[in-house]
């Protein structure tokens, strides 16, 4: 048996006709950036999260641009962002010409720890960047407490969490604004680049729409600079499509981790991820950690299972941060996680045979 890492081709399959009139309707309007197929999604992506505005983007990077642009962030400001996340966490910042200063997970979530933020906030700290990693909210009750005492702002990267509750309540709107990423294996994928970014702030709204559009409010006026960060008619009326689907997808990636979960609790070598009690997780990733990830992986990969590694360098280990001069050593938990998360593979259409097949080998694994 083949268990790929995520199958977009069944998917594609499932809403091919669907997915077909909508490309064929938006050929045949010649309308090819935002217009009516992109404000369509995004009233309904809006609405799906519980917040007022959504502005489509061309990706989940440029949202986090846009987030902190907008916020009037640049040279001089420093930016808290998780030392455990993808790189372009830590875009926003760096492209408002603001320093990112990193900071350690937390041992059960991965998610930034709010108790080692304090000691990394200064007079130049302007706002922290909560990533919800692998689809689970971070500790917002928490952060936002620490961001109103320190009068900074509170955003959010939910690139990887569309959907993901915290406390009942959807993410999306408990920062000032939240970028998502439609990166075609994102949990809700376009085909082609494509992000958001959301807020209930009806200024911020009105500042995406600008910034998107080369700082215009109307053609050819530009009230301020800008850049090209708009969403694709095609990204928006397939995006809209698989909308639909979206609440279906999401149950369905909870069913397979309560499986996994079930399945492989009983492994002492394997630390599987933990739910936290205030999060509803979406499972963009299933990631454990293991001290022989290497072998594990490679017999894992030998029996046609697909794995990652989310994420193998923490972002104050990468190159292109040297000239911040952190060290090995100084974020023990996400250096951890770096040496031993595996992703096991997790999407929608994984069917129960593959599931069971994954949780046989791992278990063959350690019985050898
Ligand atoms: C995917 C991702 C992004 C970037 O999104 P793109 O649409 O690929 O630009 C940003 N942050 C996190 C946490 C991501 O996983």
């Amino acid at each position: 048996m083949n268990v790929p890492f995520l199958d977009l081709q069944s998917q594609y399959k499932q809403i091919k006709r669907e997915i077909d009139i909508a490309f064929q309707d938006v050929l045949s309007n010649t309308s090819y950036i935002l217009g009516k197929y992109v404000k369509r999604f995004e009233d309904n992506f809006a609405s799906a999260h519980g917040v007022k505005y959504c502005a489509g983007l061309s990706s989940g990077t440029d949202g986090n641009h846009l987030a902190l642009w907008s916020l009037g962030i640049g040279p001089g400001d420093e930016v808290i962002i998780p030392a455990n996340t993808f790189i372009a966490t830590a875009w926003g910042a760096t492209l408002c010409g603001a320093k990112p200063v990193f900071v350690d997970c937390d041992a059960d979530s991965y998610n930034i720890s709010p108790e080692k933020i304090e000691e990394k906030i200064t007079s130049n700290t302007k706002a922290i960047v909560a990533v919800h990693l692998y689809g689970q909210s971070a500790d917002m009750d928490k952060l936002r407490e620490i961001a109103d005492v320190k009068g900074i702002y509170l955003v959010e990267d939910a690139a990887q969490a569309h959907l993901a509750e915290y406390n009942g309540i959807k993410v999306g709107g408990i920062g000032v604004s939240a970028s998502f990423s439609f990166y075609p294996g994102k949990n809700l994928g376009a085909y082609g680049e494509a992000g958001a970014i959301t807020t209930n702030d009806d200024e911020l709204d009105r500042k995406f729409r600008m910034i998107r559009e080369h700082g215009s409010n109307k053609k050819y006026n530009h009230e301020m600079f800008g850049h090209n960060y708009r969403m694709e008619s095609l990204q928006g009326a397939v995006l809209d499509v698989k909308l639909k689907y979206l609440n279906e997808w999401t149950d369905k990636r909870r069913a397979i981790a309560q499986k996994y979960h079930n399945r492989l609790i009983g492994i002492d070598q394997i630390i599987l991820p933990k739910e936290m009690s205030y999060a509803k997780h979406v499972y963009h990733l299933y990631v454990v950690k293991i001290s022989d990830r290497e072998n594990l992986n490679a017999y894992l990969n030998n029996e046609g299972i697909g794995t990652g590694y989310h994420y193998p360098i923490p972002l104050h280990l990468q190159p292109c941060f040297k000239h911040l001069n952190y060290q090995k050593g100084d974020f023990p938990i996400s250096e951890d996680l770096a040496d031993n998360c595996l992703s096991l593979p997790i999407f929608p259409e994984m069917s129960d045979a593959q599931i069971e097949f994954v949780c046989e080998k791992i278990i063959n694994y350690y019985n050898k």
